[in-house]
């Protein structure tokens, strides 16, 4: 049987997760060495940075030099900026406008959502920094770049009275190797309006998440915003990550029980697994409530001593059971991790 690294045991906890900021570092520098094009690298941490913690990870990279970091919202802006990050802080989407003020007191950048929006941050007259989004294709937020005279007209008219000091869209199939064409007329229309603008001299111009800097380019484009691979995971399950590239996080747990069960014995809730024989099963106090999907029952897996062990019935809010049959040794309190 195949055996898998776990890492070390951590007592007296029930459910955990544990981030690894070397792994995060390397697969910083792994993603640097494989981009297609030099670039400034922008940390993506909404939502927690992913569910890593977004103070954490932000501390962390700041202090490896990073200098551009992207946020969902306010809050996060601020609470990434109070542990002491120096550089952009950018908020990728809508702020309410009763709240802009606060963004020139923590020197946080806004993006324009729309013309609409850049009025009302016009009418704030409040110094605030500012970044203009376009739509290529997403059609989630940004002037629409279907008629480039329009866009470009806008950006120039804004730009005269707001402190606007970069550009950016969003690729939205850039992980598929089968839509290659229209990421390809994204970044052409990115491209296309960049140069329109060039002598409104934005320092920054960017197009590029995780995935597009591995696998396009941009003339104009100089900040890939990094997401997901950072954290160590695919864009797209079908996606070959860069060797090296590892999950930032492993969520673990312990076995709380271990017991025989005879051949036709069902297992959990709606009985949903029927055993075809005589089997060993351990108890794992993790269940949905913990954010275990429970999607999963009857098809998820956890690694005990390293050696992979199949969920076997419906995952339950609080627990869950695995195989445990073929493992040799298992005993209460053994480590499970995924
Ligand atoms: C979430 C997001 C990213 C990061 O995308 P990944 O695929 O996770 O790298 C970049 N840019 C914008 C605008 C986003 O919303």
């Amino acid at each position: 049987m195949e055996r898998f690294n776990c890492g070390k045991r951590t007592r007296g906890i029930r459910s955990w997760t544990e981030i690894s900021l070397s792994c995060l570092e390397n697969n910083l520098k792994i993603y640097k060495e494989n981009a297609n094009q030099i670039s400034e690298i922008m940390a993506v941490v909404k939502a927690d940075a992913y569910g890593h913690g977004d103070k954490v990870v932000s501390k962390f990279l700041s202090e490896r030099g990073v200098n551009f970091f992207a946020v969902s919202n306010i809050d996060e802006a601020i609470s990434v900026r109070q542990v002491g990050v120096t550089g952009v802080i950018l908020i990728l989407g809508y702020t309410p406008i009763s709240r802009l003020h606060e963004l020139v007191k923590y020197n946080i950048t806004q993006t324009l959502l729309s013309e609409e929006y850049a009025a009302s941050v016009a009418e704030t007259g409040l110094p605030i920094v500012c970044e203009f989004a376009v739509d290529t294709g997403m059609r989630r937020i940004g002037l629409n770049c279907d008629d480039l005279d329009k866009c470009e007209g806008i950006i120039r008219e804004y730009s005269k009275i707001l402190n606007i000091n970069g550009i950016f869209t969003h690729l939205c199939v850039a992980d598929s190797q089968r839509q290659i064409r229209f990421t390809v007329e994204q970044i052409q229309l990115f491209d296309q309006l960049c140069k329109r603008i060039s002598d409104l001299d934005f320092p920054y111009r960017h197009c590029m998440n995780s995935a597009g800097g591995l696998w396009y380019q941009s003339k104009f484009s100089n900040i890939n915003r990094l997401g997901i691979i950072l954290y160590g995971l695919k864009p797209d399950y079908e996606n070959t990550l860069p060797e090296g590239v590892n999950p930032v996080m492993s969520w673990k747990s312990v076995v709380s029980m271990v017991k025989e069960i005879r051949a036709g014995d069902t297992i959990g809730y709606g009985r949903s697994y029927s055993a075809s024989k005589n089997m060993r099963i351990a108890t794992i106090p993790t269940g949905y409530a913990d954010g275990y999907p429970r999607l999963l029952s009857n098809k998820g897996w956890v690694l005990i001593n390293g050696y992979k062990a199949n969920i076997v019935g419906n995952i339950c809010m609080d627990q869950m059971m695995v195989d445990v049959s073929d493992i040799p040794d298992i005993r209460l309190e053994h480590e499970t991790c995924k």
